[in-house]
């Protein structure tokens, strides 16, 4: 069938149910998920399959191939036997029905809207998501005449009202969002999703990972995550993962077998491998940022924190309902202007400075000079990022340490 036909169609289809919940808890598919016993090396780890083609027989096996007979490889835009075992176990991960990678958190999104919009399209997206994300529905799908609307990620009835039935094909939001670690209640997104029929909800999960929460089983029909974040976790790796239903992550297969945006087996390797620890490390990211996060609230230099794991957080409530930890990030205001921040930032000793989240290292950013840096104060303030705003990513060093480290940078900065 025609590419765009299937999406055309697989867009008019009700959403696809979540598949069921796996039996093996998350540690074990962590580990296991997507790895086969025997990959024909006894290797124990998944090899790392390093080639652009692949030789047939002949070419009565090259026609059991295209004819659909059998399955294996052809070509490396199309697969790659490492690159499917990440993909297995994300999935497994997610308890998804499927996933699919690609090169980059931003290759997955931009594919996922490019595959399941047209001409005439409309998009909802909360006003808070990924600048990037914003940023392409803005200027790129618009030059497409692919319309979109962007809406306050607690304000529910706007989102509804945002909605124009027969025109509005997808609903995208994160949670939680950044850097105000804003948390969206999925099951009422769902439910106005599925009010409204053939609007798909997507949910980047980036933040939140399979640990913490689990979108599908919550009503999205499809979750993305930048697994350059938290599931590779080890800031050595660029890639980003769609997880949901066999039919709609085809598509998207498909798309990307035209498009490109592929990842690398190398890559694959990376993902693979960090993710077997993701459990161990999201116990420990949760632990430490909560603590963290307690330790700021209660200290004179901090003019406020946002956690979602505090009960001083605008959507605690939410948070605590549909997630099982609050995640490695915290953001806060430090009490003073734009310099006694610059001064707090460059007092810390164990945080690299620098963009990104989700690593074993932990990282600091002033938000207003990094992903802002190109805007005035006025212009900062109209986006709601304050000049002494601070982004923590929360790595898994000893908490004390990360304390103490902090502690001593705000008395110095302070002073
Ligand atoms: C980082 C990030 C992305 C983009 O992912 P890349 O892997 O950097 O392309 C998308 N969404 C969220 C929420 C992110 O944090």
């Amino acid at each position: 069938m025609m590419w765009a036909r299937k999406v055309a169609l697989l867009m008019k289809a009700d959403s696809p149910k979540p598949s069921k919940p796996k039996h093996l808890g998350l540690d074990t598919l962590a580990v296991r998920g997507g790895e086969r016993r025997q990959n024909g090396h006894d290797a124990v780890t998944v090899p790392i399959v390093c080639t652009a083609t692949y030789g047939f027989s002949g070419t009565s096996e090259m026609r059991d191939h295209f004819e659909g007979r059998i399955a294996r490889e052809e070509y490396g835009r199309y697969g790659n036997p490492t690159v499917r075992a990440a993909e297995a176990k994300v999935a497994a991960l997610e308890g998804s029905e499927t996933a699919a990678l690609f090169d980059s958190g931003m290759s997955a999104i931009t594919s996922t809207l490019w595959a399941m919009l047209k001409p005439g399209d409309h998009i909802v997206l909360t006003s808070d998501c990924y600048r990037r994300t914003r940023q392409f529905v803005k200027t790129v799908l618009a030059r497409y005449g692919i319309e979109s609307t962007f809406v306050d990620p607690s304000d529910y009835d706007a989102i509804d009202r945002a909605i124009v039935d027969g025109k509005t094909r997808l609903l995208l939001t994160e949670s939680p969002t950044n850097p105000y670690l804003h948390v969206v209640d999925v099951v009422r997104l769902a439910e106005i999703a599925q009010r409204h029929r053939r609007v798909k909800l997507i949910i980047d999960s980036t933040l939140a990972t399979p640990v913490n929460q689990r979108p599908l089983e919550l009503g999205a029909d499809l979750v993305i995550h930048s697994c350059t974040k938290y599931i590779a976790g080890h800031n050595d790796v660029l890639a980003g993962a769609v997880c949901g239903s066999e039919p709609l992550v085809q598509a998207l297969r498909d798309f990307r077998g035209m498009v490109g945006g592929v990842l690398d087996p190398h890559a694959a390797y990376l993902l693979l491998r960090g993710a077997k620890t993701l459990g161990l490390r999201m116990q420990r990211h949760n632990q430490s940022a909560l603590a963290i996060a307690r330790f700021l609230e209660r200290h004179p230099g901090v003019e406020r924190v946002y956690y979602p794991g505090l009960e001083s957080h605008p959507n605690h409530a939410v948070a605590r309902s549909q997630m099982k930890g609050f995640g490695g990030m915290v953001s806060f205001l430090v009490q003073g202007d734009l310099d006694t921040c610059s001064r707090f930032i460059d007092a810390c000793e164990l945080p690299s400075i620098g963009p990104s989240m989700g690593g074993v290292e932990t990282l600091i950013e002033q938000t207003a000079l990094m992903s802002f840096y190109e805007l005035t104060t006025e212009e900062r303030l109209q986006l709601g990022i304050r000049d002494n705003l601070v982004r923590l990513s929360v790595g898994i060093e000893d908490t004390q340490d990360l304390i103490d480290d902090l502690e001593q940078a705000l008395r110095r900065a302070t002073q």
